[in-house]
């Protein structure tokens, strides 16, 4: 067969020019590029991330055709019948795809290329740092677990970033992550965003997304970048001014904040728009030739980009199937309405659920201390919040959120999370400023407005006992359960958590 008849097939996160079969294939050539909608029916998908999604193919399409190449471009329900039609009009042609990180994407792929009786050559997703090998050959066969610290450091190793000439981490320390945890004084504006300018085709493609699907959140400020040469916009702009603040302010949150000095980087790296490597270059070399950048900002984004994107990916990898519905702790509850209508007097909760509905994004700690934390406590099934996070955020795909969402967030397995990431409202009042304002009292733990985060705390470490106080990164904690149980206020704090519960049915929490 020759060269003119092995088609690039492009998926929709793959939108890099540079990159893969796409990359490698002279201007000029055909390129297969399906366009399907029902999967968008089948939740009610944030209306910004089925724009961001439609919008970046489409324009992705068209700068490759005013490069000259042939673009296919078929608009379908169905994978399956986008590639009946393209082998109809081409019986002769092999596609060859990078597979998607998703479980058994490979597989599923050659499944329905063989359905319609074509011809399909999967390769490695070149999108990612690190190959699919290279980490096996790090996990040496131990594939029940991960850390996340050493498959770090490895990265760091193998890379070269932040290393010195001698091989050690510049600094001297690999992790800052203790340096990443300040609070900013009240006179602190935190540094500007890169406005997108949209054109005629977002506006389109968003306005039929509105009458087209079933979506949930706001359809009237779309901020995201739809196409590579916006995100490299935005990249340069973060590294420009952003990055400086990043580092000490990593897990601070703020009300009428949402983007803080984050990157706002992982809709447009989880598209393909960006390459994750010409981020971290691009960080690298803005600590490396300006004074004003400090090593935790360099360090603490570095070491999401280098580690734990590229973590999350193998880590999905080896623990799926089973990862998808992991529960070791056998949580049971729905999630609770709040979630979808942002309705309830708990400020952080309100203001977090508010930040997604109207963008689709909410930091990092957000998701992790505020959803995937109350979710945790209130018991909810982790599949249930995996569902939810993957409708309504735009950066959300299964190989991403369900190691965040089902592991880290709810620790639902342990196949690389120590133990829960849950607290109290200790913990929120200390990162953010969201308790001031607050209708709950963060100290109380009982009583009438006392903090629902408290007694669901207790409540559920005192649910989980069996399980988790055998952890001894959990001592501490049971030291004070046991404290509470003696002196009686355990009993108030679990009659507290159900009339929490009553509450929640009632829609008064
Ligand atoms: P920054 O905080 O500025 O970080 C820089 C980059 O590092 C990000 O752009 C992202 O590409 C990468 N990154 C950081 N942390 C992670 C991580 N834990 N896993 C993977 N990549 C990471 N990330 C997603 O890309 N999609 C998701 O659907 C998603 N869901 C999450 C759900 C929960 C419960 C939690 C705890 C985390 C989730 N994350 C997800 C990880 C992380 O929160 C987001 O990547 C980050 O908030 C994106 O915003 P940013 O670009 O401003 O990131
Ligand atoms: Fe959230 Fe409790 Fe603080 Fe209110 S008092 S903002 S519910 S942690």
């Amino acid at each position: 067969m020759t060269d003119e008849h092995r088609v690039p097939w492009v998926l929709g996160t793959q939108l890099h020019p540079e990159v893969g079969p796409l990359g490698r294939a002279p201007e000029g050539s055909r390129v297969l590029m399906i366009e399907a909608h029902d999967f968008a029916r089948r939740k009610p998908y944030h209306h910004d991330k089925l724009t961001l999604v439609f919008a970046a193919m489409r324009q992705f399409r068209d700068q490759l055709r005013d490069r000259g190449y042939a673009v296919e471009y078929i608009q379908a329900d169905t994978f399956r019948e986008g590639l009946a039609t393209y082998f109809e009009a081409y019986p002769e042609d092999t596609l060859v795809a990078m597979r998607s990180p998703s479980y058994r994407s490979g597989p599923r792929m050659a499944e329905l290329v063989g359905e319609v009786g074509g011809d399909l050559e999967v390769v490695d997703n070149e999108l990612f740092v690190s190959t699919r090998q290279a980490f096996d050959e790090w996990a040496n066969g131990d594939t029940d677990s991960f850390r996340h610290e050493t498959f770090y450091r490895w990265m760091r190793r193998e890379s070269g970033v932040l290393l010195t000439d001698d091989g050690n981490p510049v600094g001297g320390d690999w992790n800052l992550d203790e340096e990443n945890q300040e609070f900013p004084p009240p006179e602190w504006d935190s540094p500007e965003r890169h406005e997108v300018e949209h054109d005629a085709t977002v506006r389109e493609v968003s306005e039929w997304v509105s009458a087209e699907f079933e979506t949930w959140g706001d359809d009237e400020a779309f901020v995201w970048p739809t196409t590579r040469e916006q995100a490299l916009d935005v990249l340069d702009q973060f590294c420009d001014q952003r990055l400086p603040e990043f580092g000490p302010y990593q897990d601070a949150m703020r009300s009428e904040d949402w983007a803080m000095a984050h990157a706002l980087l992982s809709p447009a790296i989880n598209l393909g728009l960006l390459h994750p490597w010409e981020a971290i270059t691009e960080i690298e070399e803005a600590y490396e030739s300006r004074e004003d950048v400090p090593l935790n900002s360099a360090e603490g984004v570095l070491r999401q980009l280098l580690g734990w994107r590229e973590f999350m990916r193998h880590v999905y990898r080896h623990a799926m199937p089973e990862l998808a519905s992991a529960n070791q702790l056998g949580a049971t509850k729905q999630l609770p309405d709040l979630y979808w209508s942002s309705e309830t007097e708990m400020n952080c909760l309100a203001e977090t659920v508010e930040d997604v509905h109207e963008r689709g994004y909410a930091h990092h700690i957000q998701r992790l201390m505020i959803l995937a934390n109350f979710a945790t406590l209130w018991g909810v099934e982790p599949d249930q919040l995996n569902d939810w996070f993957h409708a309504t955020y735009v950066d959300a795909y299964h190989w991403v959120t369900t190691p965040n969402v089902v592991e880290m967030g709810q620790y639902g397995s342990g196949v690389f999370a120590t133990k829960p990431y849950v607290s109290s409202a200790s913990y929120v009042d200390r990162m953010s400023d969201y308790c001031g304002d607050c209708h709950y009292y963060k100290t109380k733990d009982t009583g009438d407005r006392a903090c629902p985060f408290n007694a669901l705390y207790w409540d559920f470490l005192a649910r989980n006992e069996e399980q988790l106080r055998s952890n001894h990164r959990m001592g501490l904690m049971y030291s004070h359960v046991d404290t509470k149980r003696e002196n009686g206020d355990l009993a108030e704090i679990r009659d507290r958590a159900d009339e929490l519960r009553a509450m929640a049915e009632a829609g008064e929490l």
